[in-house]
């Protein structure tokens, strides 16, 4: 039998509900683990044992009497530090917020709560959700399991590490411009950037609102559909968040392509996609071909434009988003006698603030300054629409669109921090879906040099069911999912 900690969420839940095993015993073994390996690969900020102990006794008891339980009974979940969780400390890996506690649950933690997942801590992060590697947390780097002179991706980072490393069965992160995407296609995880408005953002920690998703990390596609049935869902308390039924797609996972029309957009293929990279994802795309769908290249010429673009949006959102930490109402304060207002909000923000986030509240309050906002925020909205409508387009042709999630495999830590502007571009093939507010899943589809490399598959809006049906026909007939990091 795999080790306890090994086992799906799905495993976990059946194997308590048959009384095979207890939710303490699970939680132990996580706890086990993590004391093994996080040493190794830091994908943790705050660790939350005892509650986590005691959440699970409550659960066996429940078992004991014969009570009903949760979907998600018993199973570990590891908590991005973005995401407000009642009484645990949630601090976006910033100074600025590195004591502070919420004192409320956001969304997403209340349902999983209520189908009785227990939480094993918090994980660490690029500061403020702003990176691709977790490498710009003010609290030092995660390692990428698969090699820890790797990045791991980001800037869920140590969500997908903690769940590749044994560390936790399930995980949440968070998706602005591939946030969930990136580290999962470099740690070899399922992650899922849902439609946009699909899942509540209420309790979560604003980087850039009318881009970002709260979305699964998992190790393979039913335990990705089975966490995301769950946090879907209209939330009034969330004005983005949109009034569709409750889904179970677990149900729709059916190991079938036939005839599924796939569109291979060129531009996902072009110079600065690593030649490897390329020809993995081809051979994805082949597989899937030889599964019964059918394929065609195609193209969206207004791609190009797509970085440049999120970036401006992104910034100015980030700019005006984090105007609220003044050092004042909550978060770092300047401990000094005699400051004045403006001097306290000032010295406050410079220490509490990593580099990468300053530099991206100046970028951001320069594109929305008065006689630049025209010239660049506008644009950049414009831009938006444009892409938007080339997708509109192809899926009027096509079910799926398929290309690399990363253009490279993981590169080495420290290899690109210093210079953001090649860090900026890592997010080339991620950013557009989040422009376009589309639905789209990272999955395993080869290794290179024994790094992982991801495919990415795109939807229409708001129509998870068939990419997640091409994730899962893909994995029944793969086995790259099977492959697990030796830390
Ligand atoms: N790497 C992108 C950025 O830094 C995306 C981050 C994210 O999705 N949170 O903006």
């Amino acid at each position: 039998m795999s080790k306890l900690h090994e086992l799906t969420a799905k495993q976990i839940v059946e194997k308590i509900r048959d009384k095979e095993i207890t939710a303490e015993e699970c939680v132990s073994s996580i706890f086990e683990r993590i004391s093994e390996v996080e040493d190794k690969v830091h994908a943790f900020i705050t660790l939350v044992e005892n509650e986590a102990l005691k959440k699970a006794r409550q659960i066996d008891e429940k078992v004991l009497k014969g009570e009903s339980l949760g979907r998600l009974a018993g199973v570990p979940i590891a908590v991005k530090d973005n995401i407000c969780t009642k009484g645990i400390r949630t601090t976006c890996s910033s100074r600025m917020l590195e004591n502070f506690v919420p004192p409320y649950n956001a969304t997403v933690i209340e349902t999983a709560k209520k189908e009785d997942a227990i939480i094993i801590g918090k994980t660490n992060m690029d500061s403020y959700a702003m990176g691709s590697t977790t490498e710009t947390s003010d609290f030092g780097p995660t390692y990428n399991p698969w090699n820890i002179n790797y990045v791991p991706g980001g800037s869920s980072g140590g969500s997908v590490t903690a769940i590749m490393a044994g560390e936790a069965t399930l995980a949440l992160g968070s998706d602005t411009g591939g946030s969930v995407r990136c580290p999962a296609s470099f740690c070899a995880a399922v992650g899922i950037k849902p439609t946009f408005g699909l899942v509540s953002r209420y309790g979560l920690i604003a980087y850039a609102n009318s881009l970002e998703q709260i979305g699964p990390i998992t190790r393979d596609v039913y335990d990705c559909a089975l966490l995301l049935s769950i946090i879907a869902g209209h939330d009034p308390r969330d004005s983005t968040s949109i009034n569709v039924p409750k889904k179970n797609y677990t149900r729709l996972l059916v190991n079938n392509v036939t005839n599924l029309k796939i569109g291979v957009p060129k531009e996902f293929f072009e110079e600065g996609v690593n030649k490897v990279v390329s020809q993995t994802v081809w051979d994805g795309v082949k597989k899937l071909v030889e599964l019964g769908a059918l394929y065609e290249e195609t193209s969206l010429p207004s791609l190009e434009y797509a970085l440049p673009a999120y970036y401006l949006i992104a910034m100015s959102e980030a700019s005006s988003n984090l105007a609220r930490y003044d050092g004042i109402r909550y978060g770092y304060r300047i401990d000094e006698e005699g400051l004045n207002w403006s001097e306290t909000f000032s010295k406050s923000r410079r220490i509490g603030f990593g580099s990468e986030v300053k530099r991206r509240i100046i970028l951001g309050t320069f594109a929305l300054s008065a006689g630049y906002y025209d010239r660049y925020y506008l644009k950049a909205l414009k831009v938006r629409t444009i892409i938007k409508r080339e997708f509109e387009e192809a899926f009027k042709k096509y079910d799926v669109l398929i290309g690399p999630t990363m253009p490279t495999p993981p590169f080495k830590i420290g290899e690109k921090i210093e210079d953001p502007l090649s860090l900026y571009l890592c997010d080339i093939l991620t950013v557009p879906i989040n422009l376009a507010g589309l639905p789209a899943i990272s999955i395993p589809c080869g290794f290179t040099d024994d790094l992982p490399i991801g495919m990415q598959i795109i939807g229409k809006h708001l129509d998870k069911s068939i990419i997640l049906r091409v994730a899962y026909t893909f994995e029944r007939n793969t086995d790259f999912h099977k492959q697990k990091p030796n830390l």
